[in-house]
């Protein structure tokens, strides 16, 4: 897509710069669950992209590492070997939600709850659990976030919508559908709604797709427009204006701990999510959600 120079050029002072930009605070505290069990769709690299956009441009913000891979813990430079205080203790009642964050080596406005590989296990352990759907919701209550404070809460889902997803969905108001650009996109789309309104209708009434992004986009096949205006005719307004691009910057930053916003600032990947983020950031001060 063309733009013009000067427009580029202001875009690349705001992520190079990020003091010059403040993005606005919510009207509420945003909980945003970022689901898909669709695997490899960029669930993980949008959480933890759009978190440190957020944090870098100086609103607080908590990341909860709701898959036992820790992808998004990786990318936030937070440890997660097997033991240390993570979700999992978190979802099993024997931690708090702020005695098991670390800041995130980011951004010290960004925080992150870890996943271990500890929580492989979880989902079957919280089958027998007193309030299983809802244990990620009790931790996260106002009291537990007082020392923390964020302004925004994202929930990073593994490919699945099995109980780990169900929690991060109770446990949220808003959830994030990231899409893939690509012919399988829309497959299991359906599947994926159907169980956000069985949530709705049971456990969270409040819960709602507030935003859709679409993620590793790649101007050079037609596909990729066909996908982009068949979710944006299915969606409309809920899907944001900026479209991710496919970037190797972006899949490249997690292998040094960091999100592209640090790894390369100046690049695409980093500017369009800086852009996303904006958008989400606008949304939240302009609208909110309750
Ligand atoms: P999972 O379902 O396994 O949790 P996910 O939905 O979280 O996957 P990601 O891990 O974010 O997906 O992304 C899948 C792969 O695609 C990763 O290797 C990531 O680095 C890469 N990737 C994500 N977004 C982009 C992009 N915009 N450009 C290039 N590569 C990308
Ligand atoms: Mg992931």
């Amino acid at each position: 897509m063309w733009t013009p120079i000067a427009e580029e050029a202001a875009r690349a002072t705001r992520v190079l710069h990020p003091e010059s930009l403040q993005l606005p605070r919510p009207r509420h505290r945003r909980v945003i669950t970022v689901a898909n069990q669709k695997g490899g769709v960029g669930k993980t690299t949008s959480t933890v992209n759009l978190a440190a956009a957020l944090a870098l441009h100086g609103l607080r913000v908590l990341v909860i590492d709701l898959d036992p891979q820790g992808n998004a813990s990786t990318a936030l430079g937070v440890e997660h070997r097997s033991g240390t205080p993570s979700v999992y203790e978190v979802l099993i009642g024997e931690l708090s939600l702020a005695d098991a964050a670390a800041v995130s080596s980011q951004s010290d406005k960004l925080y992150c709850v870890p996943a271990t590989i500890d929580l492989a296990g979880a989902e079957i352990e919280l089958v027998s659990m007193v309030a299983r759907e809802s244990r990620l919701k009790e931790a996260l209550s106002s009291e537990a976030l007082d020392e923390i404070q964020p302004d925004y809460v994202f929930i990073d889902c593994p490919p699945s919508l099995g109980l780990l997803t169900v929690n991060a969905m109770v446990a949220a108001k808003e959830v994030l559908i990231p899409i893939q650009c690509e012919y399988y996109a829309l497959e299991g789309l359906g599947q994926l709604l159907r169980n956000i309104e069985l949530v709705q209708a049971h456990l969270n009434p409040t819960l709602s797709v507030s935003t859709i992004l679409l993620t590793m986009y790649d101007g050079r096949t037609k596909l990729a427009d066909q996908v982009t205006s068949e979710v944006r005719g299915h969606f409309g307004d809920t899907v944001l204006r900026t479209v991710i691009p496919r970037s190797v910057k972006v899949s490249e930053a997690p292998g040094y701990g960091q999100t592209v916003l640090a790894y390369d600032p100046g690049s695409r990947g980093a500017m369009s999510y800086l852009d996303a983020a904006r958008e989400i950031a606008e949304y939240g001060a302009e609208k909110g959600t309750e």
